[in-house]
């Protein structure tokens, strides 16, 4: 049986973000309707089920938490329903401070959740409303003590850095308060400006983005400080204290199966990367209709190939030549070695005992590197 990853999208938050472009409406109106349509579509895959073991799922979005609780439980229990989930699956659930209580969590972990990931950005009360986050640090206390009294063992809060006008020291208060809660894995992305966000049309946001400089003394101290707490660097972004790395996004950079469900959801399965429609109303009045597939696309080898190294060098393993000639077949030196050369005499890669990994600071230029030493353009 093959493994398979199970994602799904609740396209609702209370509130949008100035800066966020995932697809979400700020309302949560339809959403019983489109839960109904998850279950529909969910449990048209009846026959495709029996090749496959589940062994994550992640509910994103969006905000999950915002919807009701016994909806986000009718989802995993219809994926239990069409799906052999395995015993130990990673099951996680994406929640907001300001939209979580006791009797949701509750909920959650009787439906077998049992990893939640926090959103909480910063600390500091400012940069949270700069943000237009809809909560305060004060409320992502409480939802965190909530979860761990729970029973939540397994919890991430979301940080972000390169926030307009923050500094390296408010970033390491934010860092050192949030690792003293001592969650079992924290993500730390850089602030973007996204196409068509309201932070794309604000000049004092954008003229007040901190430097490259700065931007690179917040990558690396954080990255020293969370190592200090006990978290390892697994992938860019992401930071888990031992056993604790995230099962399911780990599908994603070693190109594994999963499969998407509901709006906006991507999926990588059967050879096939397919997305699906970002339009709320289209899914629910028929969530089987194959017009909701937007794009889809054949991985031939070669475009597989191109996937495995883009995605294999974000993690900090990098890329082992064993497993690539597994997957990829063909020899990884032959193919990569002299254009490697030079970011490994620059130390922005290095050789490891059965491969070759990004350094930290490598990583924060993994797309130049990638653009240099990738053939995008052939098919
Ligand atoms: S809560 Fe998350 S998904 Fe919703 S608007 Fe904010 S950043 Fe985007």
């Amino acid at each position: 049986m093959k493994s398979l990853g199970i994602y799904v999208h609740i396209p609702y938050c209370a509130k949008k973000c100035a800066y966020c472009d995932f697809y979400s409406v700020p309302s949560c109106e339809t959403s019983r309707a489109y839960c109904r349509a998850l279950v529909k579509q969910i449990e048209s895959y009846g026959k495709k089920s029996a090749e496959y073991i589940v062994d994550t799922i992640y509910i994103g979005g969006g905000t999950p938490s915002y919807i009701d609780a016994e909806d986000i439980s009718d989802i995993v229990g219809a994926i239990r329903r069409t799906f052999k989930v395995d015993k130990n699956a990673e099951i996680s659930i994406e929640a907001n401070p300001g939209t979580l209580d006791g009797g949701k969590l509750a909920i959650y972990r009787s439906a077998g959740i049992n990893r939640l990931s926090l959103g909480l950005q910063s600390v500091h009360n400012d940069e949270l409303k700069m943000l237009s986050r809809i909560h305060t640090y004060e409320d992502f206390e409480n939802s965190f003590l909530l979860a761990r009294l729970e029973g939540f063992d397994n919890i991430n809060v979301d940080i972000m850095y390169a926030l307009p006008g923050q500094t390296p020291e408010k970033l390491a208060e934010t860092i050192r308060t949030v690792a003293a809660l001592s969650p079992e894995h924290i993500s730390f992305y850089g602030l973007k400006i996204e196409e068509n966000t309201p932070f794309a049309y604000n000049k004092t946001i954008s003229e007040s983005l901190p430097d490259e400089e700065i931007q690179y003394k917040m990558y690396m101290d954080t990255a020293k400080t969370l190592e200090a707490h006990g978290y390892r660097q697994y992938e860019i972004s992401n930071f888990a204290k031992d056993g604790f790395a995230c099962r399911h996004n780990i599908k994603y950079w070693k190109c594994n199966d999963y499969l998407g469900f509901g709006t906006a959801a991507a999926s990588f399965f059967e050879g096939r990367l397919f997305s699906q429609v970002k339009n709320i109303d289209y899914f629910i009045e028929d969530p089987l209709s194959v017009f909701l597939i937007d794009s889809t696309e054949e991985i031939t080898p070669k475009k597989f190939e191109t996937q495995y190294v883009m995605l294999g060098f974000r993690l900090s393993e990098g890329i082992s030549l064993g497993e690539y000639r597994l997957r990829c077949g063909g020899d990884f030196i032959s193919k990569y070695g002299e254009r490697l050369k030079p970011f490994i005499e620059k130390k922005l890669v290095i050789k490891t005992t059965d491969g070759f990994r990004l350094s930290r600071r490598g990583m924060l230029v993994s797309n130049y590197i990638l653009s240099e030493i990738l053939d995008f353009d052939e098919d």
